[in-house]
């Protein structure tokens, strides 16, 4: 069966690479399925959940906004950060979540409003992510808005 080569790139490393059945991702005008064969591409990425199939193997990611490209019969999720779910500590997560609630809540100097708000975005995420992978049962909803 054909498979969609794929390639997610963070200024630091090579998150994951492999062959996928089919890609979701967050893209600005919502979520993107990509399929082995799509045609060529290029679409801007919000934060939010990656999802790559392969079989019934499902890997998801923790993206913080970047970009999705398909050429030449290859997908590349070139993100700010990307992380795996078994990759996240979910403790810091929650703490960076709690550091920006509180930057919001009382604005200071060296922390824009804006930054707080995708920061708090990016701990949201992760803790979707680390949330899902967990065995079904164990999951409590966790609110990304
Ligand atoms: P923190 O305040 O905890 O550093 P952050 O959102 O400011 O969170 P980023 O700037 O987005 O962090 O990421 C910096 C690096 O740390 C990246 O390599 C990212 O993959 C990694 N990272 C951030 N948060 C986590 C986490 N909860 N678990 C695992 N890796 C993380």
């Amino acid at each position: 069966m054909n498979r969609l080569p794929l390639r997610v790139v963070t200024p630091e490393k090579i998150a994951w690479e492999g062959y996928v059945d089919s890609l979701t991702v967050p893209a600005w005008e919502g979520s993107l399925g990509i399929l082995p064969g799509h045609a060529p591409l290029l679409a801007q990425l919000r934060e939010g959940v990656a999802r790559a199939r392969s079989g019934d193997e499902e890997r998801l990611l923790a993206i913080s906004g970047g970009f999705v490209e398909v050429f030449d019969g290859k997908a590349s999720l070139f993100a700010e950060t990307a992380e795996l779910a078994e990759e996240i500590d979910a403790e810091r997560a929650r703490q960076a979540a709690e550091r920006a609630k509180k930057a919001l809540k009382s604005p200071a100097a060296d922390v824009s409003d804006e930054q707080a708000a995708a920061a708090l975005r990016r701990a949201m995420v992760r803790l979707r992510v680390a949330e899902l992978s967990r065995p079904r049962g164990a999951r409590k909803e966790v609110r990304t808005s």
